[in-house]
């Protein structure tokens, strides 16, 4: 078949582009590895997601926001971010802030089905999922994906939105800069004892960080980073010592909890492609940068991408063959930095927070107290991490 645009990967990214790319005029074919119905985890998805109000924007603007079942979104009223000494903490909410809320959990199944339902509703669109692409070819004015299938796509511009381990990057060759950060992300979901009262937690401790993020009632979603010795131990424990684990770590803040699912680990990684664009190609979302989720903006980072490059193809003007390169260098450069600041912003706190060398406990305990003092240092990190 013959397109416009291929994106590979049908991801909160790649389907958040294919659904921007609506009235761009352009035929667009987004295929993933993956079935259409995402992988059942149990009632309660474990992966979730703290949504920015600049990604509730453009899902509410690409048609998606909207689909979202509204009893399985949580509204975030505040943050309680605390160090591991008594009384280190720094308290924000949306109040302060001026908001209605500072972000919303939605789970990664839910968002999926309402980004791939807004495509479906596109006729420019055309999805293919449980397909494998086997090679790609660039050429002058067009690029060939040869599929596992025996079909093919020859598009005028190819987008890699396959994921931190792409397929499309490494098929292209293009090199990346990578750092392990030697932890994993464990996460499980609980029921607790106390109401949550719409506050994301988190403990900031030597051996990692902690985020007990609120679902509706009384659930919450834990992130815990932490070293892989520790990750691969938290995953194997039996329920009730993984319980206990959490509420000491959690400092009894929700009293007891109950484990709803268990726990998996995610290996985390400080990543970043060489190059985001050449002519024909593209790379958006994880397939471009890999960053600690401490701070929950991995796939904000990514629906900025779609957003960019979605406004980027929409204002081609006259020109109009979407694969050109001085097209998609527009969007380069507009991310460039965005994403490099995030990088190092979330690069510093885990450096500076699980870290067990003399003086750092002080620092950062002693940080949270200060910057709990300062509102308008608080304002300012609320809005950075807005986005
Ligand atoms: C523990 C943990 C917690 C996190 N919490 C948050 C959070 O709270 N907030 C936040 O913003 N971010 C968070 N993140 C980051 C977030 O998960 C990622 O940034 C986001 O999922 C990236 O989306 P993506 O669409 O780019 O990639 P992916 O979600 O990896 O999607 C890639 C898609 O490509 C498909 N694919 C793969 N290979 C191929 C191929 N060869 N051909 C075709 N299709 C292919 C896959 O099936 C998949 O559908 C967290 C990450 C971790 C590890």
């Amino acid at each position: 078949m013959r397109c416009d645009v291929a994106i590979v990967g049908a991801g909160l990214v790649g389907a958040g582009l294919a659904a921007a790319l609506r009235g761009s005029g352009l035929r667009v074919a987004l295929l993933d590895t993956g079935s259409r119905e995402p992988p059942w985890q149990g009632a309660w998805d474990t992966r979730i997601y703290a949504i920015s109000p600049g990604s509730r924007d453009f899902l509410a603007g690409v048609g998606a926001w909207g689909r979202l079942p509204v009893e399985r979104t949580t509204p975030v009223a505040a943050m309680h971010v605390c160090g591991d000494s008594p009384g280190a903490e720094v308290r924000f909410s949306a109040y302060q802030a001026g908001l209605p809320e500072l972000c919303v959990i939605v789970e990664s199944r839910e968002m999926q089905r309402a980004l791939r339902a807004t495509v479906e509703s596109n006729d420019e669109v055309s999805s293919h999922y449980c397909v494998r692409p086997a090679s790609l070819a660039m050429g002058e004015d067009s690029a060939l994906l040869e599929l596992e299938d025996g079909n093919s796509i020859e598009a005028r511009l190819v987008i890699g939105a396959d994921g931190a381990q792409s397929w499309v990057r490494e098929s292209l060759g293009i090199p990346i800069q990578a750092r392990p950060y030697g932890q994993q992300g464990v996460v499980a979901n609980f029921e607790v004892e106390r109401s949550h009262g719409n506050v994301a937690r988190q403990w900031f401790r030597t051996d990692g960080v902690l985020a007990l993020l609120p679902l509706p009632g009384n659930r919450v979603s834990m992130v815990w980073s932490t070293w892989d010795a520790a990750a691969e131990r938290l995953v194997c424990l039996d329920p009730s010592d993984l319980e206990g684990e959490v509420e000491q770590a959690s400092q009894g803040a929700l009293g007891t909890l109950k484990l709803l699912t268990p726990a998996r680990g995610f290996p985390l990684r400080w990543m970043r492609a060489a190059e985001s664009v050449k002519p024909r190609f593209a790379l958006i979302g994880d397939a471009a940068h890999n960053v600690h989720p401490l701070a929950g903006q991995g796939v904000n980072l990514g629906f900025q991408d779609a957003a960019e490059l979605a406004r980027v193809l929409l204002n081609r003007g006259a020109q109009d063959d979407c694969g050109d390169f001085r097209l998609l260098r527009r969007y380069a450069r507009a991310r460039s930095e965005p994403v490099a600041l995030m990088q190092a912003a979330t690069d510093g706190l885990q450096r500076l927070f699980n870290n067990d060398v003399m003086g750092m406990k002080w620092l950062r305990n002693t940080g949270l107290r200060l910057t709990n003092g300062i509102v308008p240092l608080k304002r300012r990190f609320v809005s950075q991490a807005l986005g």
